[in-house]
């Protein structure tokens, strides 16, 4: 319960994935927290519905094993991830034709030369993929520091500079980061999409297990009991107290902001409202498998309003009760009309089975999923406002997952260094009661 005469030496408004990693690195230090979140549960954005024995996310997050920020984040030790098959599934002109595994690439260029003369797929031939095995282990080995002093344009007037062939860009590289940025028309900042492909040419993309909910969970589990407070709807804010719909007025010393950016805005009138990518996600259950095991299935003709799907029972068998098959699927800007129907017909050409007997459990749209990263793009906006308010989440930085996290780990820092308190792992020193 929280009364009007509750006190925190920091309140953070909001328990998505950026104000609980900003949470746990203050707790650590021995600063006391309140995390106040208006919905039911802890996650925002991060959220697993349970139906029926499936774990159905809002999101079709794909993440990367070679984040660092998912492996340095304190709390999320216990994060099992997920990994997709290597590469990708393309579907083109009615087939689909693995591509994009950069290790499977690498010594490539010799076989490619044999192969010369075989079939050539709508994305290339195998010198093809060979160059673009090459192009992709380049950036595996190019420091982020030099990625980011490249001129910056949008992705899709970059891709046309990688001395790649258009077939190749447009049958792989442009599907491939149209799903990686939650972005059709490629309008992202061309170093932000650098940034990402060569995460994908270092790891594997990969998915949270049990759903994108496990990293709140794993974050608000462990962070001293009490600290999150859900069903508590801020109304106004300012750095020395907030006004709640439910428990009136609570006191604090330094405030954090750690909502969406609409929702910040709301609260302090000012702060930048970038435009946002929708995204819908469509989760299907089949009487049996479309034979695509753990790939992700992209479609590079446009053919339909699915970006890209896959057999989520087969990349995290605990999403779906034993012998059931969830197949997840992502449709990104304005869905179209009569959704299930559309979007069934088109699954039925990339997975080339009939979808009629297919079930749908749930669909999820967010007209906000991801705000836009237009260039140029500052992916280390400011988190210290003046000292005692602070704001952070994905906005703020990169539009994503590892982006979220760190912003939450910059604000943490900064009101560390304000309150004059050494990042701790637990052992710090309390803050004296707040008055
Ligand atoms: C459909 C979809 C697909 C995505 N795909 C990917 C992907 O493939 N890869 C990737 O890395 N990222 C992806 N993302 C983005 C990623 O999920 C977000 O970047 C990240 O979860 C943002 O976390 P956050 O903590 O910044 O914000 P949020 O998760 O939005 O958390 C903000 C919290 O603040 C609470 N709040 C708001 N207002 C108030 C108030 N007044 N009082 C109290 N609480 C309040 C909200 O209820 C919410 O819980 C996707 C997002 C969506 C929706």
């Amino acid at each position: 319960m929280l009364s009007t005469a509750h006190h925190a030496d920091v309140v953070i408004i909001g328990a998505g994935i950026a104000g609980l990693s900003a949470a746990h690195r203050l707790t650590s230090a021995g600063v006391s927290v309140s995390v106040l979140e208006a919905g039911p549960r802890a996650g925002g954005r991060m959220t697993t519905a349970e139906l029926d024995g499936f774990r159905l996310d809002h999101l079709g997050p794909l993440l990367n094993t070679s984040c660092p920020e998912l492996r340095m984040t304190p709390g999320l030790e216990g994060l099992v991830l997920r990994s997709f098959a290597p590469g990708a599934l393309v579907h083109s002109e009615g087939r689909q034709y693995r591509t994009g595994d950069v290790r499977g690439a690498r010594g490539a260029f010799k076989a490619a030369r044999a192969l010369a003369s075989a079939p050539r797929p709508p994305m290339g031939g195998p010198i093809d993929q060979a160059r673009l095995g090459a192009a992709l282990s380049r950036l595996a080995t190019t420091p982020s520091a030099r990625i980011l002093a490249r001129p910056e344009q949008t992705a899709l007037a970059a891709l046309s500079h990688r001395g790649l062939p258009s077939r190749t860009v447009n049958g792989f590289l442009r599907p491939l980061l149209s799903a990686l940025l939650s972005d059709p028309g490629l309008s992202t900042s061309s170093r932000y999409a650098d940034l990402a492909l060569r995460g994908y040419a270092r790891g594997r993309l990969c998915v949270p297990e049990g759903g994108a909910a496990t990293l709140p969970e794993l974050l608000a589990a462990s962070l001293p009991p009490g600290t999150v407070r859900t069903g508590v709807h801020v109304t106004a804010a300012d750095i020395t107290s907030v006004r709640t719909e439910e428990h009136g007025e609570l006191g604090c010393r330094s405030l954090l902001l750690a909502t969406g950016a609409g929702a910040a805005a709301e609260l302090l009138p000012g702060l930048r409202v970038p435009s946002f990518h929708p995204v819908t996600v469509l989760h299907h259950t089949a009487p049996a498998p479309p034979p695509t095991g753990a790939a992700l299935l992209l479609d590079a003709d446009r053919s339909g309003p699915v970006a890209h799907t896959a057999v989520m029972s087969a990349v995290d068998p605990s999403r779906a009760p034993r012998g059931r098959t969830l197949i997840s699927s992502t449709v990104l800007g304005t869905p179209p009309p009569e959704l299930d129907r559309t979007v069934r017909a088109h699954l039925a050409a990339l997975y080339a089975t009939p979808t009629d007997d297919w079930e749908l459990l749930a669909a999820h749209h967010d007209p906000e999923a991801v705000p836009a990263m237009p260039a140029p793009h500052d992916p280390r906006r400011p988190v210290r406002l003046l000292a005692g308010l602070y704001v952070c989440g994905d906005h703020r930085d990169t539009s994503s997952v590892p982006g979220a996290l760190f912003s939450g780990r910059r604000a943490a820092e900064a009101i560390l260094t304000d309150l004059g308190v050494r990042p701790g792992n637990g052992s710090g020193t309390a803050l004296p009661e707040a008055a």
